[in-house]
């Protein structure tokens, strides 16, 4: 079997995907049309040929676009549901999604409440379950640079953060398994959102930030010492400083791996120069991930490619990885184990169909 078709039939989970960023081309289209007093069919057609994209500003004007044509509880339960049929046909068994809630309450007077998106996510997820037999929980994420004054990035605000934690207690019961924090890092370090973290961790939810993507790793150090990172989104710039690297593998936190992104991105020129390998290599627990497919144009399974072809990963090490984003995801117990178990039981009809190839070859 050809390399595709193996990792398109892993079972897998993926832990950094954007909800914004994952709708698929023809949801995307059909809400721009749906929109269209919005003006921005265009822009979905560009953002489909993914070509324009080569900064993190590029990829912060699409998102915007893709965060304004969510607008009602029926457009999530369609977003939600259509990346359920796209999990299907990647094998991907479980997803936690990222979703930028503050911005789709507050920003652009949808007169979207917070109902409508519970209502939303709940509806597609479990059509989503009945349909295509995947599972999907929910980060809500702080939009770090809201909270710093562009006149002097010291004078700190943390109102916004507060009021995301607020609606992910009250998500809680559909789904939402912990708060992030995303946007540009620099100027926007993690410290001063630690208290938010700390009542959230109280509070049950999960500290899973952005963090050493945009900026080095003082921004990851930041992530673990002063949010208690449980999972650290990217975080693939600690290998900046070798200290923060033996932190993270000590103490087992994993990183959520997004290796075209950050090429799209521009915070490595090539694969070659990414650090994925080299992060795996020094015992940090690494998981391969998407963050937005729509608008970088690429699939999970063309991230399990990718770093296959360019470090010379077996089938071996990307069942490994499949392994890891099962493990370091916040599924249900009993979900894990049955992933696990799938995930053992492709690994045995590999070999045992690699075993009959090479016999059969003799
Ligand atoms: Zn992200």
């Amino acid at each position: 079997m050809k390399l595709d078709s193996l990792v398109r039939t892993l079972p897998k989970a993926e832990l950094h995907v954007h909800l914004e960023g994952a709708i698929t081309p023809t949801t995307a289209l059909k809400l721009a049309h749906k929109y269209s007093h919005l003006g921005f069919v265009n822009a979905v057609e560009l953002m489909q040929k993914s070509i324009s994209i080569r900064s993190f500003e590029d990829f912060h004007s699409y998102y915007q676009v893709c965060m304004q044509l969510i607008r009602s509880a029926e457009d999530f339960a369609l977003v939600v549901y259509e990346c359920g049929r796209d999990m299907m046909n990647q094998n991907i068994r479980y997803r936690e999604m990222y979703i930028s809630i503050y911005q789709h309450l507050h920003l652009w007077e949808k007169n979207l409440h917070l109902q409508d998106v519970f209502d939303g996510l709940l509806l597609g997820c479990q059509k989503a379950r009945d349909d295509f037999d995947v599972e999907m929980q929910w980060i809500f994420g702080i939009p770090r640079n809201r909270h710093f004054s562009s006149h002097n990035p010291r004078i700190f605000d943390s109102t916004i953060a507060t009021k995301v934690l607020d609606y992910a207690l009250q998500g809680r019961e559909y789904g939402v398994i912990g708060i992030g924090l995303g946007g540009n890092e620099v100027d926007a370090p993690p410290e001063p959102f630690g208290n938010v973290f700390q009542q959230a961790k109280q509070m049950g939810l999960q500290s899973i930030p952005h963090a050493g993507e945009t900026d080095g790793a003082n921004s990851v150090r930041g992530a673990i010492k002063e949010l208690q990172a449980d999972r650290i989104c990217h975080g693939v710039r600690s290998i900046e400083d070798m200290n923060v690297v033996k932190e993270l593998a000590e103490r087992q936190i994993p990183l959520d791996i997004c290796p075209t992104s950050n090429i799209r991105l521009n915070i490595y020129p090539t694969m070659s120069q990414h650090p994925f390998q080299e992060l795996d290599k020094l015992g940090v627990i690494v998981t391969i991930n998407s963050d937005d497919p729509s608008i970088i144009g690429s699939s999970l399974c063309d991230e399990y490619i990718a770093v296959a072809k360019e470090f010379g990963y077996t089938i071996k090490d990307l069942v490994r990885f499949a392994r890891n984003s099962i493990q370091a995801s916040y599924t249900s117990s009993e979900s894990k184990t049955k992933c696990l178990l799938e995930i053992e039981q492709w690994e045995k009809s590999y070999l045992s169909n690699t075993s009959k190839m090479q016999s059969s070859k003799k």
